[in-house]
Parts: structure tokens; C-alpha cells; sequence
């Protein structure tokens, strides 16, 4: 159950906050779409539902969904998330571009330079890196922090990186305008709770065979630490299909709008494992409406220590560039 704070007499809020604590309920405080929530869990004691419900008719939001703080709300449509120069959700598309791993400080600079000498406001690049294998590439780890702020200052770009743990969160705090919580990560339920606790923003990427229920519930363990800054991604998931690494679910993009006020982006990287299909896919998802795409780019993708078959050089990023500017002005115009 939650209700809307905003209206309620101070006093009759602390005698339920005193109550509910008396009875042992957990109880959160939560501001969403500047409207301050406080979300009460169903399954409490039938009496005292039934005295919150008279007690406060007219401020109860009633959601059926389980994943009841992230479903989308009458107050609550959209959420617009700001960064610097920019904003995710909304009205606006961005692109998040960059290296799945970051491998030196000259290709870090090379590829930021890049981006953000074509306005690109969002760079990936990652530390430590969860491989498959433990014999692949690990990312550089802590060193690499120092490369991170570096980018940060020269090129004013917003930096995203994957956390793997609560140390790697308080080590990457400073130089981290959005965690990315990775797709083997999407159920690592104290993750999510850390991560939220950063309370920076998130862009919380679908697990491999997370269906939609087990994807926003995700997404509701962050919320649920009062943090609402949360991106969701689809990145693909593992399907039958032999001839691609993952199988890029499109169709979850208008469902996730429909049944969630957050925003939605695509990584068709690692939603296709290969290059020669990024470029429809990323077009295609401009139009299943997302809020942008996530894209991995690197100066010599022959040469990359991870994700190289997925990657962009950065002459093709920049012609894929073009026709989303073309597309995204005719669909803004012309298709919405
Ligand atoms: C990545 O973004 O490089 C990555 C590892 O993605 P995912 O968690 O979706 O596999
Ligand atoms: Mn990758």
C-alpha cells in the first residue's frame, strides 16, 4: 500500500509512523515524481489495513502489481532523470557509447575525445569486468580509476561503470555519474540494495532469462532503498536462436513503458553479439520507443580484450550517428 504524504497532517503521520513501528511493520519513505510516498507492505495485520484504509482514504495509491513502486502511477507518468547538459526519460533520446572494458589510458582518451567531440554526453567503459572465463581480460580494477576521472574532467562526459561489489561502489564514488548493474547481476539482491544506497542513478540491466515480472521486481529492490533513479536495459536474452549471442527482446521496450514510469534503453551490443547488426537494431530501437540506446565502441574492435565482435570501430559509430540524428528528427516529428 502507499500513500501520499504530502496532504497528511504531520502529527497523524508520526502516530501511524509510531504505530506500524510498535507493531514491527517496516515502513519507507520515498519521493517520487516530487510527491512524497510512503509505502506500507500488504501483507500486514488485517485491523490495522483496515484503520490505515479509513484513516486515509484519500491518499491511498492502490496498485494491483506486485512490483508496486515502480508501476506507473496517475502522478507519475514518466520520470526524467538529469545529468550533466542532459536528461534520461522524458522527452529526450541518449546515447551511452564507449569501450566494454577500459584498456589504457590512451584508448580510454582516444574514444572519449571521439564522443564527445560528436555531443555524445554518456560514457561506458568498465573496470572490473564479470568474464565468463577467468582466463579472459578482467578489466584493469582500481587502477584504472584514475583514467575514469581524467576522461571525467577533460571531456565533461557522464561516466558509467559496473560495480561488482559494495567495494568496487565505494572505490568508483567519486568518478560515477550512473552504476550499471550488469546482467549476471540483475538478481544480486544486496547489489541492488548497495547500489541503491549510493543513491546515484542506475541503469539496471535485464538478466539473461529474467522474465518481466523478475526484471522490474529488480528494479522495486532499488527503489525500495528510497532510490528512484533507475534506467532499465534490455541487453538481450538467451533464446534457441544459434546465430546471434542473445536474442534482442524489442518487444519488452513498449511493455516496460506501459507498465513502468522509468526509463527504458537498448544495448544492442550485447543484444545481437555482432556488429554487422548493430545498426538496424539501434534504428529499431528508436522507433519501439526507448530512451536510448547503450553501444559498445572501440578504436580497433580486432584488437579488443573483450566484447571485440560486438564493438563498433569509431568510423562506423559515426555513420550509425548520422542516420540516428536523420531517424530521430523524422520520428520526433513526423512518427510520434
Ligand atoms: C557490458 O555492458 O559490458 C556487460 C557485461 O553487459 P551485460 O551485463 O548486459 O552482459
Ligand atoms: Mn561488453
Amino acid at each position: 500500500m502507499i500513500l501520499l504524504t504530502d496532504k497528511i497532517e504531520r502529527g497523524k503521520l508520526e502516530k501511524l509512523k509510531k504505530n506500524l513501528e510498535k507493531s514491527s511493520i517496516y515502513f519507507k519513505e520515498i519521493k517520487l515524481c516530487n510527491e512524497h510516498l510512503f509505502f506500507i507492505p500488504e501483507n500486514i495485520d488485517k485491523n490495522i489495513k483496515k484503520e490505515i484504509e479509513d484513516n486515509f482514504s484519500n491518499q491511498i495509491v492502490t496498485s494491483d502489481k506486485e512490483y508496486e513502486l515502480v508501476s506507473k502511477k496517475e502522478f507519475c507518468k514518466s520520470l526524467k532523470i538529469d545529468f550533466k547538459d542532459t536528461s534520461i526519460g522524458g522527452n529526450n533520446f541518449e546515447i551511452i557509447a564507449g569501450p566494454c572494458a577500459i584498456e589504457s589510458k590512451e584508448m580510454a582518451e582516444e574514444i572519449s575525445g571521439f564522443l564527445s567531440s560528436l555531443q555524445i554526453k554518456f560514457f561506458r567503459g568498465s573496470l572490473f569486468k564479470p568474464r565468463t572465463s577467468p582466463h579472459t581480460f578482467q578489466g584493469l580494477g582500481e587502477k584504472g580509476i584514475e583514467i575514469l576521472k581524467v576522461i571525467k574532467e577533460k571531456y565533461k562526459i557522464n561516466i558509467v561503470v559496473e560495480p561488482l561489489n559494495l567495494e568496487n561502489i565505494n572505490k568508483l564514488m567519486d568518478v560515477a555519474d550512473l552504476f550499471q548493474i550488469g546482467s549476471r547481476n540483475m538478481q544480486n539482491f544486496s547489489l541492488l540494495k548497495e547500489a541503491g544506497e549510493s543513491k546515484k542513478p542506475i541503469i539496471l540491466k535485464r538478466g539473461m532469462s529474467a522474465n518481466l515480472k523478475e526484471f522490474l521486481l529488480a528494479a522495486e529492490h532499488i527503489l525500495y532503498t528510497g532510490n528512484e533513479k533507475v534506467i532499465l536495459c534490455e541487453r538481450g536474452i538467451r533464446t534457441f536462436s544459434d546465430y546471434s549471442r542473445n536474442t534482442l527482446d524489442l518487444s519488452i521496450v513498449p511493455i516496460l513503458k506501459k507498465e513502468t514510469y522509468l526509463p527504458v534503453i537498448v544495448d544492442p551490443s550485447h543484444g545481437t553479439g555482432r556488429r554487422d547488426v548493430i545498426q538496424p537494431m539501434v534504428l529499431a530501437s528508436i522507433v519501439s520507443g526507448a530512451d536510448g540506446v547503450e553501444i559498445e565502441v572501440h578504436p580497433h574492435p580486432e584488437k579488443a580484450l573483450s566484447d571485440g565482435p560486438q564493438s563498433l570501430s569509431m568510423e562506423e559509430f559515426e555513420k550509425l550517428h548520422e542516420k540516428m540524428k536523420r531517424l530521430l528528427s523524422f520520428y520526433k516529428t513526423r512518427l510520434n
